[in-house]
Parts: C-alpha cells; sequence; structure tokens
C-alpha cells in the first residue's frame, strides 16, 4: 500500500483526486488549510481507515513519511488567487519548495499541479509544451501565473539537481462536482445564475475561448502520470474542444432549462483571448484521452449543482 500525499485535497480536484487514490486502496494524508477547500469536500472519507487530514499550510514544513505527493496545494480561481496575492505567490514559492523538500528527504515521486496560465495570453495557438508563453509579470494574474512558472523551475531543478521524480501537469479548465459556488470560475457561475434563473454574467464581448476538462478525465490523467518514471514532461492536460464562452453559456442556459439572459460586464485586466491544449503528448506517453464531452459534463455538474443548491 503507498503512503500519498496530496496538498490543497479538500478543493475541487484534491478532493476527487483523494477519493479515487483511497478507492484504488492507498493509504492518503490531504493537507489542506482550508482556505478555498473544505471539509464537507472530504467529508465521505474522514472516517475512512485509510485517510487523514491535516490541517496546514504548505507555506510552512511539514515533516511526514511518503511515497508520492501530489502537489495541488494552490487557490485556482482568479478571484480567490487575487484576494491575497502575497499568500498565492507564497504558495507555490515557498510551498512548492516544502514539498519538494519533503520530496528529497522521503524519496517520493512529486507531481506539481500546473496550469495553462504558464502560457498567459498565448500568441501561440493551440498551446504546445515547447511555447514560453506570453505572461505580465507585474499584472494582477501574475501572482498566480509567475507563481506556478517559478513552481515549474523548481520541479526542473531538485530534478536536475537532487534527481527527484519530479512530473510537471500543465493542467487546462477543469470543471465538475466539488466546485465552490461563489467560487467565481466560470462554469460554476454560469451554471448557479443559470439554474436561479438570473442574469449570466459574460465578461468582454463573450467571444475569448477555454477548453474545458472534466474532472474524472483530469484525475485519470494525473494518476496515469504519476505512475510513469523519470518522465518529467511538462505535459498538457485537459480536453481540446474549444467553445466562446458565450457559446458556453447559451449551453448552460439551454441544459438547465433556464429564464436567464446575457449581460455583458467590463473584461478583466489580462484575461486570456484563447485558450486550447494540444494533448498529442498527454495522449501518447500516458495512453489517455478525455472520454466526457462538455455536453454531457455539462449536464452532470448541473445536475450536482441543483442538489447543492437545494442544500443550502
Ligand atoms: P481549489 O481552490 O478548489 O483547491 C485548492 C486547495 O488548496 C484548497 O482546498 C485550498 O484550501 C488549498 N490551499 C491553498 N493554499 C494552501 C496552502 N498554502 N496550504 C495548504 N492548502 C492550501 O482549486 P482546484 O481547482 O482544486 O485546483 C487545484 C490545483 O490545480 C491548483 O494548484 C490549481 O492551480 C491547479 N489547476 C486547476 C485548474 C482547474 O481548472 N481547476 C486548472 C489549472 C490548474
Ligand atoms: N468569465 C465570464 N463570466 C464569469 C466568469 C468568468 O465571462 O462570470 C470569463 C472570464 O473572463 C474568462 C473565462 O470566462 O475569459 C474563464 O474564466 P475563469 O475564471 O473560469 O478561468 P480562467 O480565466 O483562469 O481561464
Amino acid at each position: 500500500m503507498k503512503k500519498i500525499l496530496v496538498t490543497g485535497g479538500a478543493g475541487f480536484v484534491g478532493s476527487h483526486l483523494c477519493k479515487r487514490l483511497v478507492k484504488n486502496k492507498n493509504e492518503v494524508i490531504c493537507v489542506d488549510n482550508l482556505y478555498t477547500g473544505y471539509r464537507s469536500n472530504i467529508y465521505e472519507l474522514l472516517n475512512h481507515p485509510n485517510f487523514q487530514f491535516i490541517l496546514h499550510d504548505i507555506t510552512f514544513p511539514l515533516y511526514i513519511e511518503v511515497d508520492e505527493i501530489y502537489n495541488l496545494a494552490c487557490p485556482a480561481s482568479p478571484i480567490q488567487y487575487q484576494k491575497n496575492p502575497v499568500q498565492t505567490i507564497k504558495t507555490s514559492v515557498i510551498g512548492t519548495i516544502n514539498m519538494l523538500g519533503l520530496a528529497k528527504r522521503t524519496n517520493a515521486k512529486f507531481l506539481q499541479a500546473s496550469t495553462s496560465e504558464i502560457y498567459g495570453d498565448p500568441k501561440v495557438h493551440p498551446q504546445t509544451e515547447d511555447y514560453w508563453g506570453n505572461v505580465n509579470p507585474i499584472g494582477i494574474r501574475s501572482c498566480y501565473d509567475e507563481g506556478k512558472r517559478c513552481a515549474e523551475t523548481l520541479c526542473m531543478d531538485y530534478n536536475r539537481q537532487y534527481k527527484i521524480d519530479t512530473k510537471i501537469a500543465r493542467i487546462f479548465n477543469t470543471y465538475g462536482s466539488n466546485m465552490d459556488t461563489n467560487d467565481g470560475r466560470v462554469i460554476s457561475n454560469f451554471i448557479v445564475q443559470s439554474l436561479k434563473n438570473k442574469n449570466i454574467t459574460i465578461y468582454g464581448d463573450g467571444h475569448q475561448t477555454r477548453s474545458f476538462c472534466y474532472i474524472d478525465d483530469l484525475i485519470d490523467a494525473l494518476i496515469k502520470f504519476m505512475r510513469t518514471k523519470n518522465f518529467i514532461g511538462p505535459l498538457n492536460i485537459g480536453n481540446s474542444d474549444e467553445f466562446t464562452i458565450e457559446d458556453l453559456a447559451k449551453k448552460i442556459i439551454e441544459f438547465s432549462s433556464s429564464k436567464s439572459v446575457l449581460v455583458y460586464k467590463k473584461l478583466p485586466i489580462d484575461d486570456p483571448k484563447q485558450r486550447k491544449p494540444n494533448i498529442t503528448n498527454a495522449k501518447k506517453f500516458l495512453e489517455w484521452n478525455p472520454q466526457i464531452n462538455l455536453d454531457i459534463g455539462l449536464k452532470k455538474t448541473i445536475e450536482w449543482f441543483k442538489k447543492k443548491l437545494t442544500e443550502v
């Protein structure tokens, strides 16, 4: 039985990962400071004999014994990571140094949850892993984008200097159950607005694009990536079907039989105009391909939010 640490394990992605790893008969330690995560996301695991929750901030050292580390801790929604930008960058830089230090001491494999944001507002489309990106180093998104870029550098240097088996997963927009209703990301915002028949808030003209990956597909890829040996990547992980934000809004209105109407708001600063991963490498090296298309994934996610909203 492997002992696996998931930092940020009470968040959206982390909670799904913890559940899958416990299901796969691993011993899982979830570390989270509950900044954007919730105990309710891991509620069904709390009494499981192979699961342990530690309330801890990874910007402080952690002394435990583990075989694998998934470093997911970091708020992912622009609204959340911009609330306390200094803490965001500390989490990606100091937190990642602490977790890589733990990997070094325990000789654990280490997977970093990086992001498509490291490409910034990309001038190469679709984005391939060899593209270095177009990132504003001093803007309001920089605490997240540059923090994650630095975390990638750290993974490369700990590999070159200390031979740690690090892996860099560049995750593109992912959605599904356990997203926070107030998280501010586009899919959760639009679904909650639709289900409440409120105005759908499109930022800008809605012609900007994103490619959305269903959570189960992402979890499959992360676990397959961790199983590789001495393979760092970086690897793009996402769904390569590209949609405008306006199209996304229309689908969500249709699938939730909503009376909502679209309203157009100011586009946030440095909001990327287009995003679509080239996933040739993930397909080849992980033998992985996303299985859930946007229509199916949205319908499942809408059902989950419907239940969630009736509980509140
Ligand atoms: P999330 O905000 O739901 O989860 C992040 C978790 O990390 C939360 O539980 C939060 O409390 C915890 N956390 C934050 N700072 C911490 C700290 N200093 N110490 C301990 N715990 C801390 O976000 P998510 O969508 O689950 O994203 C998980 C990871 O995946 C993040 O690193 C994010 O950058 C990356 N990612 C996510 C997406 C996506 O679309 N969801 C896309 C690209 C990258
Ligand atoms: N967006 C929007 N309305 C919302 C929330 C987001 O139009 O209520 C837009 C946002 O400006 C961006 C896209 O949707 O162009 C994706 O935003 P999100 O915050 O989900 O992720 P990111 O910008 O990090 O890809």
